[in-house]
């Protein structure tokens, strides 16, 4: 497996000629880029474009995209990904000639509609939050929280594309059928107990013929970059359905993504080896090489923001409930789950979805990522500026991730944010 390069795209002193990108805690400098899909406020046209500062480089009026489908870039090999990038860093360096003619291909983030960065084929989610599965798994089972398989297998299931929805777009809080304790019948009824999930997503890039497996040495190739992702989940509803086949209507009613895709190639610098804890079990060979136990995990510092109507009527910030890492919180790589979801021969598709899994950290609640983790399953609300108290999310909450790479002697970047409010329940 051959990682994308560190190189003179990633050198801290690189400044661009559009000065927003050099202000210190921008998401987006020049050794970002990442990619996402925007259109204009007179348009119905999604357009290709590429985060700079406060900007939108639109990358067929900067010449570099030939035409709309988004598909074209997502399928670039990683070679010609890495080309893309260094003519883009050129164009978009303080002092450059291209300065004059990109000018015109750049629009303010502020004026355009940011969509998904591509279609959504089809989603999967992994599980790969071992301390989040440790502490779901204890509250069912606290004396053997981890299933046997956990260790050997990146478990997973298939989810729903179709409300896989961008960041900003609110959900109506989902009904369903719950069975109550002590009840001898279940009830159908809003969700009572509506969490969110701390997930990253990776995104397809090149696809796989079915039949043919990925081995783990080419997997990072067929994926191009990392996103913010919130899986939303009715607990209530999902605590009745699961068994035997696992979750299903306490997911599909909404998933939230975060508009920009922040590259392979841009995380370069902050990769970091992937170690299992001694006495694990031996990785079976098709989820090992020495490049994923060098340098497999990415190490991105995420954040959950939660703010209420209340709050917000009130004119309090948003208030950090949790703060995780993608590095500490996951036991298995994105190489190992494309390894691992192409094994049988599946097909994976341009645009297709991989979420990671809830990625709690190993602090606790502090560190979780769900309310069901943070209220100890919902008997230890949160103290929220105002006086509310939260164990499970209220209608008109808002939860926001952000997150965040940063390793001295390189420019931090930013992925933006994920965000989306709930709405009362329909009916
Ligand atoms: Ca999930």
């Amino acid at each position: 497996m051959s990682l994308a390069p560190i190189d003179h795209t990633h050198a801290p002193q690189l400044q661009s000629w559009i000065e927003s990108a050099n202000a210190d805690g921008c998401d987006f400098p020049i050794q970002n880029l990442p990619w996402g899909r925007f259109r204009e406020a007179d348009s119905s046209e999604w357009r290709m474009g590429v985060a700079i500062g406060d900007q939108v480089l639109d990358l067929r009026r900067a010449g570099l995209l030939d035409h709309a489908d988004p598909v074209q870039l997502l399928q670039l090999l990683p070679e010609d990904r890495l080309a893309l990038r260094h003519r883009l860093v050129e164009g978009l360096s303080r002092g450059s000639p291209k300065a004059v003619r990109w000018a015109t291909a750049l629009r303010p983030l502020a004026q355009v509609r940011l969509g998904l960065p591509c279609t959504i084929g089809d989603y999967t989610d992994f599980y790969v939050g071992i301390h989040h599965a440790t502490a779901v798994g204890r509250l069912f089972r606290p004396d053997n929280p981890l299933l046997p398989n956990y260790k050997w297998v990146p478990i997973g299931y298939h989810g729903r594309a179709s409300t896989v929805t961008v960041s900003g777009t609110d959900f109506h809080r989902p009904c369903g059928q719950v069975m109550p304790a002590g009840a001898a019948s279940p009830v159908v009824q809003p969700c009572a107990r509506l969490d969110f999930e701390l997930e990253m997503g990776l995104v397809v890039g090149r696809g796989n013929a079915q039949g043919r497996p990925v081995p783990i040495g080419e997997a990072e190739a067929h994926v191009v970059g990392l996103t913010l992702f919130n899986d939303w989940s009715a607990r209530d509803i999902q605590a009745w359905e699961y068994q035997p086949l696992g979750p299903f209507l306490s997911k599909s009613f909404a998933s939230t993504l975060s508009p920009w895709i922040v590259t392979l190639e841009a995380l370069a610098p902050f990769r970091r080896g992937h170690a299992r804890p001694e006495g694990d079990p031996a990785l079976l060979p098709y989820l090992d090489s020495p490049v994923n136990r060098e340098a497999g995990a990415i190490d991105v510092a995420l954040d959950v923001w939660l703010d209420t109507a209340a709050m917000r009527a009130a004119g309090h910030a948003p208030q950090r409930i949790s703060a995780s890492n993608y590095a500490d919180a996951a036991y298995w790589t994105a190489a190992q789950l494309v390894a691992h979801h192409t094994v049988n021969g599946c097909a994976l598709n341009p645009g297709d979805l991989l979420g990671t899994g809830t990625l709690s950290g190993p602090g606790g609640r502090e560190q979780a990522g769900s309310m069901l983790e943070i209220s100890d399953g919902g008997k230890r609300p949160i103290e929220l500026p105002g006086g509310e108290r939260r164990t499970f999310l209220q209608d008109g909450d808002r939860v926001t991730f952000t997150g965040r790479c940063s390793r001295a002697g390189y420019r931090s970047i930013g992925f933006g944010s994920c965000s989306a409010t709930v709405l009362p329940a329909v009916g």
